[in-house]
């Protein structure tokens, strides 16, 4: 039909790769950062021609339409192109986390029943190697720089298989429907088994357009990767940079341990204008020692957690253009957005800080298809107490969990994705997350029992100097074998030297109500999984463990 064509994020490259032939798709920023960028630049032409060679190889190896391709590497030029080069020939792109163990893996790749692995040489020997690999369904395995280093056989090498291709390819042409299945995501497991999360071709395409709206992305821009790419398909940000020709620069690996203090000179260095990372992630970078006038005019946007008012306090301080989203994987990652107000400036900047933590909004991808409700699926009043469920429909919304029809039909209902998450509404319309359903905190109270907000209290506890993250736990009463509730505050100090139990219940007590104060406060790093999110199972069976020793 001449004026419908299906959505697909696939064309973003076709479009950019005759648009911008020369510009910088792809830089690598590589340490020491002393060196100067560019090293190397992937340009637009280029990203097309080898992602349309990728679908070549792709159909060569028999890989059909719907069958599912998966993808074991780091953030790197490969990851992008599968991104293109997957769904061009209708297939399905399996991002797996490659921090999982082995095992998860195989039993993930097991599970989404993957015909063909892209791993690169640095992650392959987790997968190649395990005894239980012989048993997966996998029937080919392309390994990223095998030529240089080949060390298996059977197997075939990236580069070779591009070169023997022409690249004539379309990305455009083969996607039947615009609702087809794009990626299955996993969920991380942190509210139980992993989930295979699947997103269509329509949904993608409108989230990575209404997220280069979002956080601000024009042909100038240069994004740099420290979000996972593995993660939500980077929150679709993949193809938001595509798809208005900016620059992704991708570091040389993902893992940047102790590098901030580098890092934050290659901000400057590189002039980059955008990156993204859950709040623990940009907590290390605004902490870390250096000089930091290459975050001026940055933006940063964050989400996959709560950001504490303190820390968006301190990055604006440092004249960073902070961005709070949240969403989900079952959402295609960001649906909601803290809009700022213009009036919000004139506020004191801890009052400023308090309202931009808020969750906010729909974004403009998610149009209205935003609630949050009661138990009998009515709105909750806009009177910033009263808690509901937040639950979502729309274009960005997944079709459901692969293989999985009962968890499906428990999360996905009458039209509606439940996302488990608690939240009061403010009188201005702006949604706050309080909890995950399973995380809220039932306490006893002089008047009968209340549900507590650990965030509440861990953003109190981060307004202490000495605090550098919280994460509050309630150990239930069942679970304690006592009558009541315990509140059980993890701390990592900025000088656990310095700082005791006593200051911060001395602190709690000044600022929270006596049955949200913690009683109990340990200092220890907090568990995290892959994705920046506290593994608060962990802390439960950690202080349990404790308690029984008489803590
Ligand atoms: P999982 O951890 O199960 O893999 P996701 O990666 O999809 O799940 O994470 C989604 C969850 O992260 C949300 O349900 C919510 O609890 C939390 N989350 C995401 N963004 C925010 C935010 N801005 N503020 C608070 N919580 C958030």
């Amino acid at each position: 039909m001449h004026s419908y064509i299906p959505l697909s994020p696939t064309t973003f490259l076709e479009r950019s790769g005759q648009a911008f032939p020369n510009r910088s798709a792809i830089g690598f920023a590589t340490a020491p950062w002393a060196i100067a960028y560019p090293d190397k630049i992937v340009t637009y032409a280029e990203l097309l021609h080898r992602s349309r060679c990728l679908a070549q190889v792709l159909k060569r190896l028999q890989v059909g339409y719907g069958d599912r391709v998966a993808l074991l590497t780091q953030n790197n030029q490969q990851t992008i192109e599968a991104h293109f080069g997957i769904p061009a020939i209708g297939a399905v792109i399996v991002a797996l986390n490659p921090w999982l163990a082995a095992q998860d893996l195989l039993s993930l790749l097991n599970y989404c029943e993957a015909k063909v692995l892209i791993v690169d040489a640095s992650l392959s020997e987790k997968i190649l190697l395990n005894p239980l690999f012989a048993l997966s369904h996998l029937q080919q395995v392309i390994v990223i720089d095998h030529a240089a280093n080949p060390i298996y056989s059977g197997v075939l090498d990236y580069e070779t298989c591009l070169a023997g291709e022409n690249g004539d390819f379309r990305l455009d042409q083969t996607v039947v429907s615009e609702l087809d299945p794009l990626a299955i995501n996993f969920t991380s497991g942190t509210t139980g088994r992993p989930k295979g999360v699947i997103c269509n071709h329509r949904g993608a395409y409108l989230n990575a357009l209404g997220q280069a709206l979002m956080i601000g992305l024009n042909r100038a821009s240069k994004y740099l990767w420290l979000l996972p790419m593995f993660h939500v398909n980077g929150w679709g940000h993949i193809w938001a940079n595509v798809a208005v020709g900016a620059t992704q620069v991708v570091l040389p690996d993902h893992q940047i341990g102790d590098g901030y203090a580098d890092l934050i000179q290659a901000l400057s260095q590189y002039q980059i204008t955008h990156l993204c990372g859950a709040p623990r992630l940009v907590r290390s970078l605004a902490n870390a020692p250096g000089d930091k006038r290459g975050f001026r005019g940055l933006t940063i946007t964050t989400g996959g957690a709560a950001p504490a008012p303190t820390l968006i306090q301190q990055l604006d301080e440092m004249g960073v253009n902070f961005i709070h989203q949240y969403g989900l994987n079952e959402t295609f990652g960001p649906y909601v957005v803290c809009e700022e107000q213009e009036e919000w400036q004139a506020l004191p900047p801890s009052s400023r800080a308090k309202k931009r933590a808020r969750q906010g909004v729909a974004t403009i991808h998610a149009g209205t298809g935003l609630r949050v409700v009661d138990a009998d699926r009515r709105d909750v009043p806009w009177d910033g107490r009263t808690l509901g469920e937040v639950i979502v429909a729309g274009n960005t919304v997944a079709c459901g969990y692969y293989n999985n029809p009962e968890a499906t039909e428990k999360a996905f209902r009458d039209g509606w994705f439940h996302t488990g998450d608690m939240a009061i509404m403010h009188p201005d319309g702006y949604l706050e997350i309080r909890d995950r359903l399973k995380d809220l905190i039932y306490v006893e109270t002089d008047y009968g029992w209340e549900n507590i907000s650990s965030i509440e209290i861990e953003n109190v506890l981060c307004r202490h100097e000495q605090v550098r993250e919280a994460a509050v736990i309630g150990i239930s009463p069942e679970e304690l074998g006592k009558n009541r509730t315990l509140l059980v505050a993890f701390v990592e100090a900025r000088d656990s030297q310095t700082l005791t139990g006593e200051d911060l219940r001395h602190f709690c007590g000044s600022q929270l109500a006596s049955y949200k104060q913690p009683q109990v406060f340990l200092f220890t790093d907090l568990p995290k999984t892959a994705t920046g999110k506290v593994r608060k199972d962990l802390l439960i069976g950690e202080a349990l463990k404790l308690y029984e020793l008489k803590i």
